[in-house]
C-alpha cells in the first residue's frame, strides 16, 4: 500500500467505528420514539421550544416556560427508565471523547488514529509479529561487561535517532556486525518506535526486496508501480541481511541503488543491516553502493562487533 493510502484506510476505518458506534444510537431512538408518551412529550417539548424563541424576541418572562421544559424533561426521563434507556443512550457516541472521532486535535493527529494506523502499519510493515520488543526491553546483562558500554551506546543513539527522525541529516543507517550480536532484536525496537511515532514503516529482508525487484524488472508496465511504490514511499525502510541475497544481473545491485537514491532524494530514511564488514560491501556491490550506504560522511555507519564495537559517530 502506498502512503496515502495507508492514511486513507486509517480514516476509514475510524468513521466505520464511529458509524458501528451510532447503530446502537440510531436503535434506541427508534425504541424511545415507538413509544407513545414519550414522543407525546417530545411533541409537546418541541412546541415549547418553538414558544421559548417567541418569548424571548418579545422579551417576556420566559422563567415558566423553562420551568415546563424541565418538568417535561423529568416525565421523560420516567418513561425513558420504563423502556431501559436513559438520555445518554439517545446521544450521540465517540469511541473518543478527546477528538469526538474526528482522528485530529489542534491540526494534530490524535492518539486514537495513531492507534489505528499503528496497526495497519505493523500488518503492513512486513514484520509478521504482533508484539515487537521494546528500546526498554533491552537486557544488557545478556552482554560481557567489556561490550555493555558500547552497546548502551550504540541502543541510545538509534533510540534517539528514531526519536527524532525528521530532524536527522543523515539519512542512511548501516548496522553492521557478526550475526549473534542482537542486530535482529534491534531491528524489531527501531520498527516497534517508529510505527508508534506514526512512521510508515517497512520491513523487508534483501531476500525479500531482491524478488520483488527480480518481480518488478520482469512485470507488465501498469503493475510496476504498484510493486515498487511502498519502497520509494514509506518514511522508513528497513532492509535486513544485505548480503544474503543471490545477486541477480541488471537487477540486484541496479534496483538496490535506484531505490537508496530515490529514497535520499526524496529525503526518507533507510536502515539497512548486513553481515558484511564495509570492504565487503565494495567488493560485493561496488564503489557506487558502498558510497551512498557505507561512508561517514552521509551514513551513520555502526559497526557491532562481538568483541569491538565501533560506532560511526563516537566522539
Ligand atoms: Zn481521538
Amino acid at each position: 500500500m502506498g502512503k496515502n493510502k495507508i492514511f486513507d484506510e486509517a480514516k476509514k476505518i475510524l468513521n466505520e467505528n464511529h458509524n458501528l458506534l451510532q447503530l446502537e444510537v440510531q436503535s434506541n431512538i427508534s425504541k424511545a420514539k415507538s413509544d407513545d408518551e414519550f414522543s407525546a412529550l417530545n411533541a409537546k417539548k418541541r412546541e415549547l421550544i418553538f414558544e421559548l424563541g417567541k418569548y424571548t424576541n418579545e422579551k417576556k418572562d420566559v422563567k415558566p416556560l423553562i420551568d415546563e421544559l424541565k418538568e417535561i424533561t423529568k416525565k421523560q426521563e420516567i418513561v425513558l427508565k420504563k423502556i431501559g434507556l436513559t438520555f445518554n443512550d439517545l446521544k450521540e457516541k465517540f469511541n473518543c471523547e478527546k477528538c469526538k472521532d474526528e482522528g485530529v486535535i489542534n491540526g494534530e493527529y490524535c492518539v486514537c488514529f495513531k492507534r489505528i494506523l499503528s496497526d495497519i502499519l505493523l500488518k503492513e510493515s512486513g514484520l509478521n509479529k504482533t508484539n515487537l520488543p521494546k528500546f526498554s526491553d533491552v537486557d544488557y546483562s545478556l552482554y560481557s561487561d567489556a561490550y555493555v558500554k558500547n552497546m548502551k551506546i550504540i541502543y541510545d543513539n538509534i533510540e534517539n535517532y528514531i526519536n527524532n527522525l525528521k530532524n536527522q541529516e543523515k539519512h542512511i543507517v548501516t548496522i553492521s556486525g557478526p550475526t549473534g550480536v542482537g542486530k535482529t532484536f534491534l531491528t524489531e525496537c527501531i520498527v516497534e518506535r517508529a510505527i508508534e511515532q506514526g512512521y510508515y514503516t517497512i520491513y523487508t529482508t534483501s531476500i525479500g526486496l531482491n524478488v520483488n525487484m527480480l518481480k518488478y524488472h520482469t512485470a507488465q508496465v501498469n503493475e510496476k508501480q504498484n510493486i515498487i511504490e511502498p519502497y520509494l514511499t514509506c518514511d522508513l525502510l528497513i532492509i535486513d541481511d544485505l548480503g544474503t541475497e543471490p545477486i541477480y544481473n541488471n537487477v540486484t545491485i541496479e534496483y538496490l541503488y535506484l531505490v537508496i537514491s530515490e529514497r535520499l532524494k526524496a529525503g526518507l530514511y533507510t536502515f539497512i543491516n548486513t553481515n558484511l564488514t564495509p570492504n565487503q560491501i565494495i567488493d560485493v556491490y561496488g564503489e557506487r553502493i558502498f558510497s551512498r550506504i557505507a561512508n561517514i560522511r552521509d551514513t551513520m555507519l555502526i559497526n557491532m562487533n562481538a568483541n569491538d564495537i565501533r560506532l560511526g559517530l563516537r566522539k
